[in-house]
């Protein structure tokens, strides 16, 4: 590979890997796009960086501005790793459950951090109104408006999805992944669908999210929870707009946690849970369309970004999950 000196050209063309285990265990192939490898170790790279070019195009950020934006974390980090190779500055709100790696990380990369407590969206506290809240009040500021914003699932469509089946020599019969702001399942999906409709798409619902029942029976309602970061919308986004979903699973944190233990032991793939979700999402998909097919999904960041979390033992005990046999020894 030649040498690129703009370190934006380092956001997407992620590796595809085929996954051993859960291959193996559904007689298909399944593949994980390796997400993880953005320069901020996340599938959020891609829509801060289109996110960020459109309002160059519009001419709605100008030089030394501020993006302001709310986020479970990474999209922060992807903003901000944008904005300092651009020279802007950021503003991020988070609410104060996600992770503290997540935290540091948006520190060290020089953004100011506006932690809220967890709130319904229909809060006015809610981290997505307060984050549009602060950027009307800033001067020379735009607000990256993720959820609504369709900069975002079009990352999705001309990278993520021209990858993919590229990667995979127009050979694939299903994809699957969660939806947070759902640019990725939107975008994927369409994108594929456009070079063959006969891709399933399926979305991967984590509990306590309300897109299962809306696309299973038209209503938009949820049961349970999830400590899975990122994932977990009660609403259709404006990026969900048309999203072609073909089928539909919920799958628990306990399934999800299960497969980022088997991908990290059998693997050596460090993973955060919506890539375990994800994972479970495409073996359950790999089920359901029989054995021989070609499936992909997405591992959506490191798991090196949740070690006080999903990787300490005491924090699982203390949500009631399960601890991986080789920590309990520990
Ligand atoms: N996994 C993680 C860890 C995330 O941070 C996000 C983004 N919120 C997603 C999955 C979902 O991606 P999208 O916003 O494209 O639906």
């Amino acid at each position: 590979m030649h040498a690129t000196s703009d370190t934006l050209a380092l956001i997407g063309n992620t590796p595809l890997v085929r996954l051993k285990g859960p291959s193996e265990a559904t007689g298909c192939d399944i593949f994980g796009k390796c997400e993880f490898a953005n320069p901020g170790a996340s599938v959020k790279d891609r829509a801060a960086l289109f996110i960020v070019q459109d309002a160059e195009e519009r001419g709605a950020i100008q030089p030394g501005g501020t993006i302001v934006e709310g986020t479970a974390g990474n999209t922060g980090i992807g903003l901000a790793l944008v904005a300092n190779a651009k020279g802007y500055k950021t503003i991020i709100v988070m609410p104060e459950t996600q992770s503290r790696e997540k935290m540091d990380t948006l520190r060290a990369l020089g953004a100011e951090l506006v932690l809220v407590p967890a709130a319904p969206y229909s809060n006015p506290g809610h981290f997505v109104h307060t984050s549009r809240r602060i950027a009307e009040e800033t001067p020379n500021a735009i607000w990256a408006n993720q959820f609504d914003n369709i900069a975002n699932r079009r990352a999705h469509i001309v990278g993520t999805a021209e990858e993919i089946w590229a990667q995979m020599d127009g050979r694939i019969h299903g994809f699957t992944c969660a939806a947070g702001t759902g640019g990725t399942i939107a975008g994927v999906g369409m994108g594929l669908k456009a070079k063959d409709e006969a891709v399933c798409i399926a979305l991967s619902d984590p509990h306590g999210a309300a897109l299962y029942d809306y696309y299973a029976c038209g209503e938009l309602k949820s049961e349970g929870s999830s400590v899975a970061e990122g994932i977990g919308q009660g609403r259709i986004t404006g990026n969900l707009e048309g999203a072609p979903i073909d089928t539909q699973f919920r799958i628990s944190d306990e399934e999800g946690l299960e497969w980022v233990r088997r991908l990290l032991a059998e693997e050596g793939l460090c993973l955060g849970l919506s890539s375990g979700i994800n994972v479970a999402g495409a073996v359950r998909l790999a089920r359901q369309l029989g054995p021989g097919k070609r499936i992909a999904t997405i591992l959506c960041d490191t798991g090196f970004r949740y070690l006080s979390t999903l990787y300490n033992p005491e924090w699982l005990r203390a949500k009631g999950l399960p601890v991986a046999p080789a920590a309990d020894a520990a």
